[in-house]
């Protein structure tokens, strides 16, 4: 049997905490639970990395902690280099905290309070797309044949494997939502996908969310994939309707 997914839980109510630990421990994952942002941080950017601190698979954390907030913790995250899939938990009612969470860096929300199974659902969507994104093709039938582990455009490559883009001479990491939405666009390569379609099949959520979070997202994925992002050429606006994944233009 494959060693279980370890799961790292931020949140500073005890006694959540504690009942969130309870019930995925149960559901067969190995789970650690901090308190504060800083020592989440320390576990997840150590000084030295070492093998007493084995990676996390999934980070569940809570943007209302004392000190440092989610939206720091996971931006801290990203910007150090730790790009390890992380599901926050934001007050209900608060859209914005959606966006500032994408924009931050995180992979999934879910609003407090929150069901359960709601919570183990989005866990395990997390955990699904790793595997999704790093081996194999989506089983829709009217898919292009897919850009399995890697996918090169011109001199640009996504290395959906490894969680990152090359072109330039540098190399971007991407975050599992970020791969997650250009694997989508480039399995449907050259088709206007919608953005009510990028939410419900990328991220499962109910076509009725923001779809400005859909739009931050193409922001920060054409300053990777095109020369000029004010002009892109890969990541094109079809108008009224979302995005066209084009690999090569003006072909
Ligand atoms: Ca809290």
């Amino acid at each position: 049997m494959s060693s279980p997914d370890r799961i790292l839980i931020v949140e500073d109510e005890q006694h959540l905490a504690e009942g969130l630990r309870f019930n995925l421990e149960a559901e067969g994952y190995q789970v650690r639970a901090v308190e504060t942002g800083e020592a989440a941080l320390e576990l997840l950017i150590p000084e030295t990395p070492d093998a007493a601190h084995p990676a996390f698979d999934l980070v569940v954390l809570d943007v209302m902690l004392p000190v440092k907030d989610g939206f720091t913790v996971v931006s801290e995250m990203r910007q150090a280099g730790q790009f390890v899939p992380t599901l926050m938990l934001t007050a209900r009612g608060r859209p914005e905290d959606v966006l500032d969470g994408f924009a931050a860096g995180a992979d999934d929300y879910l609003p407090k309070p929150f069901e359960l199974s709601i919570l183990i659902a989005r866990i395990r969507g997390l955990l699904r797309r790793k595997q999704w994104l790093r081996a194999t093709p989506p089983a829709a039938g009217n898919a292009k044949p897919s850009a399995k582990d890697s996918f090169a455009f011109g001199e640009k490559s996504i290395h959906f494997d490894l969680l990152e883009v090359r072109a330039g001479g540098k190399v971007y990491p991407l975050t599992l939502m970020e791969a997650s939405i250009l694997r989508f666009l480039i399995d449907h390569e050259g088709k206007a996908v919608s953005r009510k379609s990028m939410l419900q099949e990328v991220w499962g959520l109910r076509e009725d969310t923001d779809t400005r979070a859909i739009d931050n997202f193409i922001v920060r994925l054409r300053r990777y994939v095109e020369d000029d992002p004010a002009h892109p050429r890969h990541l094109v606006t079809v108008r009224g309707i979302g995005y066209r994944f084009v690999a090569a233009p003006g072909a």
